[in-house]
């Protein structure tokens, strides 16, 4: 498909007095609109709806954050809704699956069913809407579309897979598409299954096609799946997560210094609220944990390891503040985005024109066409992966399974507990979902096994993380103060995509990046040498290329990354303490760790998946934070003493020229039980509560800090 230029580019801004009602909606709609305090459109929803409604098809540059995901469902709920008014009670050809949205992540399919539940509040039985991405147990999944739900959320392999065993009908009745987060689909490889897939739809549908960018990288799909789409391209700030909103701050640093920095940051909460931070891999977030741990610094982890169903409820319970801090991994996420060159990047930043393009090009050009040359696209034999079911009949979560678990998670080993293992978590590991995907760089797992037959063995190298596993991007990430990209991200996209999860809902955001330049990498990883051991190094990246490929990007979209200067010099008695921790967290206590942890999520993740059935009070009691530490923690390195307070500056959220000098206020937050209970009932709760009256973090000076003169092509090394 060629797109045209836009001939007339409308502002991206919306009428201030439009309201959801103007666009035509169905009166239930509008009513679980009201109920989400959803009084205007945003500008995505604001144009999407009428060209959606008015039966185009339609093709749109939002991000999450813009308010997409209502952009594509209320009308395709809508439509429904119509089409179910218009036929007679008991019509047999009211049930039937009208809906298909493709999502790239299993937590992005949670996220969109969860939203579609809250708007259908006021529908009663007209609409349902059932998400197959996570599970992965044919016996449990297969009555439920024999329901023939009315909207289905999925992962393109896994309806691929429930469409080959004709599990489900999408050609009688269907009405519409929706590949939602589009370029991430392309990424993850996907295009080969939404091609296959469209063979068991009908030829004439309605579809939406959202991405973040409107690059190559999607033309592909737009190609399949479009048909003289209108063309939305939507401004990069979205309308939750504005760049004015957000303080970007960087450090350089070495990569011991950056343990310290964050000790010292949370410890004195010079950074307060809730606080993602990223590490390039699972072994890190590990390491990460027990550092912290060893400062009686409590924090959750979540990576693509973990069982879905305890993924789900650690994101759940940290949008309600029960928990401070997350280490994230995004290795899932970023699944094949590749670095693209500063050129590249250039181009995508000055994309960010407002505007819509109506009619571009036909791209489904002739379906009768296109269907039989997908025929021939499609490679031959069935590349379907089968389970028997066994989901969790035969494991006990003894630490040899677990062992075997890890092992093929880290590509050290394979083998049948660990598929086994697979099957307990409900994780995409196992899938059914068919051929090859990309693999991010640095897990380089190997493919998943090509086989219909549904026995373990073929099942070999089935990897255990979790292949369609995202956490920077989709997720809705609610009050999140700051994003610490600990590990400079491996990509100029994945640290756009990592601190637009702060930011959010008008509040303001801060990122503090940590940046290792090339030559400090090579001096830690000699020193490493030296000293035996270079597990606390990210040895992964260039962080000085992709960090000015950032700074570069974000000039051109109006944004400067300001250095957070830090006197190091001051510091010097928290070292002492910082390599005491170090010392204590050692290879085989990280995985011992690793093993705890999933072992009791594995627990967690079983008595979770009994809470989503029906048990919803049990989930209050679980907490996935509990502390790992198998090494000893030495009781005074939880206190800092009065003595050792540095004059460090604040890692506030204010704007840019508003962060507050001299003297400042902490508050000792620690949470009682009931601050833990108030944040479960979604009371807040991160307000600290008043602290221990003694206690030597309650007050302390706080300098005026280093310049805050914004990036200007030579940085600054933290004294
Ligand atoms: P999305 O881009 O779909 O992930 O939406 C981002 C966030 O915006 C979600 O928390 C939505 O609940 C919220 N949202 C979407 N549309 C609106 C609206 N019209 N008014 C207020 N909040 C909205």
């Amino acid at each position: 498909m060629t797109e045209t230029e836009a001939a007339d580019v409308t502002p991206n801004t919306v009428d201030e007095n439009l309201t959801f009602a103007d666009l035509g909606l169905d009166d239930r709609l509008l009513r679980g609109l009201a109920k989400l305090n959803f009084t205007k459109p945003t500008p995505v929803q604001a144009k999407s709806i009428p060209l959606a409604l008015s039966g185009k098809d339609v093709l749109a540059k939002a991000r999450t954050g813009s308010g997409k995901t209502a952009a594509f469902m209320l009308p395709l709920i809508h439509k429904i809704l119509a089409v179910k008014d218009s036929l007679p009670a008991n019509a047999p050809e009211a049930t039937a699956t009208r809906g298909l949205v493709l999502v790239p992540t299993v937590e992005l399919a949670g996220q969109v069913t969860a939203f579609t539940n809250n708007i259908l509040l006021f529908c009663g039985r007209a609409v349902s809407v059932l998400n197959i991405a996570g599970k992965q147990n044919d016996q449990v999944q297969q009555p439920l579309l024999a329901t023939q739900p009315d909207i289905i959320v999925s992962t393109p392999s896994r309806i691929l897979a429930q469409l080959k065993l004709n599990a489900v009908d999408l050609k009688t009745h269907f009405q519409t598409l929706v590949i939602d987060e589009a370029d991430l689909v392309c990424n993850y490889d996907y295009e080969e299954d939404v091609k296959e897939l469209l063979t068991f739809l009908p030829k004439i549908f309605q579809s939406f096609l959202m991405s973040a960018t409107l690059g190559d990288d999607v033309d592909s799909l737009k190609q399949l799946v479009l048909r003289s789409p209108a063309i939305l391209k939507m401004e990069d700030k979205t309308m939750d997560s504005t760049w004015d909103n957000l303080k970007q701050l960087y450090t350089i640093c070495n990569e011991t210094d950056k343990y310290l920095i964050l000790y010292v940051l949370l410890k004195l909460k010079l950074l307060k609220g809730k606080c993602i931070i990223f590490v390039n891999d699972i072994e890190r977030c590990y390491r990460l944990k027990l550092f912290l741990e060893q400062f009686s610094i409590p924090s959750v982890v979540l990576n693509s390891e973990l069982p879905l169903n305890s993924r789900v409820h650690i994101v759940e319970e940290f949008n309600k503040g029960v928990y401070d801090y997350m280490i994230a991994t995004d290795e899932g996420g970023l699944k094949g985005e590749k670095e693209e060159d500063s050129a590249t990047q250039d181009i995508e930043a000055a994309d960010s024109n407002e505007g819509e393009e109506e009619e571009g090009d036909k791209s489904k050009e002739d379906e009768e066409d296109k269907d039989e040359d997908e025929d021939d696209d499609i490679p031959e034999g069935d590349l379907e992966m089968e389970f028997d079911g066994s989901e969790g009949e035969d494991l006990d979560g003894s630490d040899d399974e677990m062992e075997a678990m890890m092992k093929t998670s880290d590509n050290e080993g394979e083998g049948d507990e660990a598929d086994a293992m697979a099957e307990m978590q409900g994780t995409s590991a196992k899938s059914t979902d068919s051929k090859k995907r990309k693999q991010p760089e640095e897990e380089s797992t190997k493919p998943e096994p090509e086989s219909s037959t549904p026995t373990k063995s073929k099942k070999k190298n089935g990897p255990k993380k979790d292949q369609e596993y995202g956490v920077s991007r989709g997720i809705d990430f609610v009050n999140v103060a700051a994003v610490i990209n600990f590990d400079f991200p491996p990509t100029a996209k994945s640290y756009t995509h990592r601190v637009g999860r702060t930011a959010r809902g008008g509040q303001m955001g801060t990122s503090l990046s940590f940046v290792v330049t090339a030559e400090e990498k090579e001096k830690s990883l000699k020193a490493s040498q030296i000293h035996g051991g270079g597990g606390w190094n990210n040895t992964q990246g260039d962080d000085e290329a992709v960090f000015n490929r950032v700074v570069k990007q974000q000039e051109v979209s109006g944004c400067t990354i300001n250095p957070y200067t830090i006197p190091m010099q001051q510091l010097a008695g928290f070292r002492y303490r910082m390599d005491d921790a170090m010392r204590a967290v050692t290879k085989a206590s990280i995985r011992e760790a690793r093993l705890k942890e999933l072992k009791s999520e594995m627990l967690n993740s079983e008595k979770l998946r009994a809470h989503f059935e029906d048990k919803p009070k049990d989930l209050e009691f679980l907490r996935h934070d509990k502390t790992l530490h198998p090494t000893r923690v030495q009781p005074h390195m939880k206190h800092v003493p009065g003595y050792m307070m540095p004059k460090v500056q604040a890692v506030s959220s204010q704007k840019i020229g508003e962060i507050p000098e001299g003297l400042g206020q902490v508050m000792y937050n620690k949470k009682t039980q009931n601050s833990v209970r108030k944040a479960r009932q979604g009371k807040g709760g991160n307000k600290g509560s008043g602290g221990k009256k003694n206690d030597p973090l309650k007050k302390f000076s706080f300098g005026s800090g280093g310049g805050n003169k914004g990036y200007k092509g030579k940085r600054q090394k933290t004294a």
